[in-house]
Order: structure tokens, then C-alpha cells, then sequence
């Protein structure tokens, strides 16, 4: 009996406790799962604070923290390509072999559909406060954003001192910006 082995491809900027429950999903309808970070270069910026290393560190400590088991998942950190029209076939040249895509990201959608897969839309959990945009808004501004991702990614964003880095970020970008 073959295999059915997905991806979900996602920025994770940071990972939130949205991803945590699409993931939980798609192992309930999936045999093992890929796990792709895409814009894997990124980093030190408003929109992408936290390096590839760092997001692997969250994912990895949330997923063993839920008791997932590790040969259920594959983590692989993706960079972006200057091609939309390559992008399908860099990302099949890296992940492990996948039949199916869960993506709510529009362009994400529809490259792999014109490439054939089979790609589905996770169902949304609490899209309001369980978004990658609304936490880091509320990191900058003193909110309270542990509330949205997994402990696991509170003990990381400690441990490299994460707020800080964003608030500097800000500054950096502001007196940027005022040049
Ligand atoms: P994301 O971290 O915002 O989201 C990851 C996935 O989780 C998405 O499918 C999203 O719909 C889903 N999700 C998020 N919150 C949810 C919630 N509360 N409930 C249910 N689902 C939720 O990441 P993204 O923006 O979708 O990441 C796409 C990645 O693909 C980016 O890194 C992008 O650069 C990359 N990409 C690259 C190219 C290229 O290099 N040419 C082209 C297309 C996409």
C-alpha cells in the first residue's frame, strides 16, 4: 500500500497555534507529513523576524511538545526562487515525495494546481487572533501574543531574545526610512 505523504508550506513567521491545529488535520487525514519553510533566506526583518534555523527550532520543540511522533514529519527549509513558474519544480527537487498540497495561499494554490496536485485548503482555526501578522503586530506594540502560539515558541523566542531583536528591527527600519 503506498504512502500518502503531504506538504504544507508556510513562512512560520512565527510558528502559531493556526499551523499547530492544520497540522493536527492533516496527520488525521494523512499518513506522514512534509513540512516546507519557505522563505528560508529571510530573516531580520518586520515581516520575517526569526532566521530558518530558528522557525525549525519552533516547530520541532511544539510538535515533540504534542507528542507527534518524529517519523510522522519532515521539516525542510525552502528559499525563495526569482521564478513563480520554477518554484514548483525546486520545491518537488528538495521535499521528500509528496502527492498532495494544503495551502490557503492563493499563489501557492495555484501553482501546484496548474502542476497537477492535488491540493486542498485547511479549514481555518481562529484566523483572527491565529495569524502570523496579527502576532508579530502585537509583539511590536506590547500586546499579548503568547496567548497564540505554543509555549514551545514562547521558550524560543526567549531564548534568542526575539522581542528585542523586533524592536530594534523597528528602529532600524524607521531611521531607514527617515534617511
Ligand atoms: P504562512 O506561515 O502565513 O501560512 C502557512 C499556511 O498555514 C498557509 O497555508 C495558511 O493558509 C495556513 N494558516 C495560517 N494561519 C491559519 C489559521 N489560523 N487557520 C488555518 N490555516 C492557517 O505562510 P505562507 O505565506 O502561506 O507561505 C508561503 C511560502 O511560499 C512563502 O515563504 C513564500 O515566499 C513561498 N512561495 C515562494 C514562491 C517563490 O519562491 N517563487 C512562490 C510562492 C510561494
Amino acid at each position: 500500500m503506498s504512502i500518502k505523504r503531504a506538504i504544507l508550506l508556510g513562512r512560520f513567521q512565527p510558528f502559531h497555534l493556526g499551523h499547530l491545529a492544520v497540522i493536527k488535520q492533516i496527520l488525521s487525514e494523512q499518513d506522514e507529513l512534509v513540512i516546507g519553510i519557505g522563505s528560508a533566506q529571510a530573516s531580520h526583518t518586520e515581516d520575517n523576524p526569526f532566521t530558518a534555523g530558528e522557525r525549525i527550532m519552533m516547530i520541532t520543540k511544539s510538535l515533540d511538545h504534542e507528542g507527534i511522533p518524529r517519523d510522522l514529519w519532515y521539516l525542510i527549509p525552502l528559499v525563495d526562487v526569482g521564478n513563480n513558474s520554477l518554484w514548483v519544480s525546486h520545491v518537488r527537487s528538495i521535499a521528500p515525495p509528496f502527492k498532495t498540497v494544503y495551502s490557503g495561499n492563493p499563489l501557492v494554490k495555484r501553482l501546484f494546481k496548474e502542476a497537477g496536485f492535488d491540493v486542498r485548503e485547511p479549514p481555518p482555526f481562529n484566523r483572527s487572533e491565529y495569524s502570523g501578522t496579527e502576532i508579530r503586530k502585537k509583539m511590536f506594540s506590547g500586546g499579548k501574543w503568547e496567548a497564540s502560539v505554543p509555549e514551545a515558541v514562547t521558550g524560543v523566542i526567549r531564548e534568542i531574545g526575539g522581542l528585542e531583536r523586533m524592536l530594534d528591527l523597528r528602529k532600524s527600519e524607521k531611521s531607514v526610512a527617515c534617511d
